[in-house]
């Protein structure tokens, strides 16, 4: 985080990338030339000028690269945030936030699990693995998407279904259209054919609640301990930083304390309906 917390600092869309009919990634640099630093799983509250703000998860490599972000278009400010064109000028705060923390997983297994969307803050802590592959036994991607149109990071799929940088991908989405000819079926069903040592796995499971619940279910079933399987809350926000109260979640602060947060530590609290 940045000396002064709140404050904003103007961010250029450099490129913009469609992933879904509703989904856009943007390529954005900072306008006074100092980088971001972050970790892969950390937010920024994003935002237009003169506009509100949205957390958005960064999507890019923490290592090297320019800086990404993916956003679903749900209502005014990713509809801005989707339309914004190369030249445009974004607010950025942050970052903000838990990481995922891979590191912890270091001489073992890496299982990311993502549904739909969910690629998309998964896909900063795959990018830190695959530059360090060597340091972890098997790196598996199990991704699960409502169509085949659906799916985001396309090209990244079809490089990594090719092998590419060492990953185990397996792809399955709930309904399949004409031309799809791989597994059909929700994403736990992929998790039995993974192999991976469960002793030795880190999980890291991001997706719509409903389905993280049933994958750390199925996870726990397969012998991954809750207390290695993690996972990214979202709960509406507004400072970011621990102090309005917005996505207080019992004890915790979805801002501060996550987003990523461990399994064993949120079970019991994942029903709690936002206000
Ligand atoms: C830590 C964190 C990381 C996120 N990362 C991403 C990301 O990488 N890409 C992305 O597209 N979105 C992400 N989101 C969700 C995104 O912030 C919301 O979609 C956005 O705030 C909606 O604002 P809006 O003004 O466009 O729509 P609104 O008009 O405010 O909301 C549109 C609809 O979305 C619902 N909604 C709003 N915020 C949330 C939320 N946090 N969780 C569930 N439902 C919500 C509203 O209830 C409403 O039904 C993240 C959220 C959090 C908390």
């Amino acid at each position: 985080m940045t000396a002064a917390p709140l404050l904003p600092r103007p961010f250029r869309v450099l490129a913009t990338r469609p992933e879904t009919a509703d989904t856009t990634t943007l390529t954005i640099e900072p306008a006074d030339g100092r980088p971001l630093a972050f970790a892969a799983g950390q937010f920024t509250m994003l935002g237009t000028f003169g506009g509100a703000e949205a957390p958005i998860s960064v999507t890019s490599s923490p290592l090297a690269g320019p800086m990404e972000q993916t956003i679903r278009d749900m209502g005014g400010v990713t509809h801005d945030l989707t339309t914004a064109e190369p030249g445009h000028l974004l607010t950025v705060r942050g970052p903000y936030g838990t990481g995922w923390n891979i590191t912890d997983g270091v001489g073992g297994d890496l299982v990311f699990v993502a549904g739909g969307i969910g690629l998309a803050p998964l896909r900063s802590a795959l990018l830190e693995a695959l530059a360090n592959r060597t340091a972890y036994r098997r790196v598996v991607l199990l991704y699960g998407a409502r169509t085949p149109a659906e799916q985001v990071f396309r090209d990244d799929l079809a490089r990594w279904a090719h092998g590419d940088g060492g990953i185990a991908l397996d792809v399955t989405v709930d309904r399949a259209g004409r031309g799809w000819a791989g597994p059909v079926g929700l994403v736990t069903n992929l998790i039995p054919g993974a192999g991976f040592d469960p002793a030795q796995t880190l999980a890291l499971v991001c997706g719509p609640e409903v389905m993280m619940r049933f994958v750390a279910t199925a996870l726990i079933d397969a012998g991954v301990p809750a207390g290695r399987i993690r996972i990214s809350l979202e709960r509406n926000m507004k400072c970011g930083i621990g102090l309005c109260g917005h996505c207080q979640l019992r004890e915790l602060f979805i801002c501060t304390d996550g987003p990523v947060l461990p399994y064993d530590k949120v079970a019991g609290l994942m029903t709690v309906r936002e206000l």
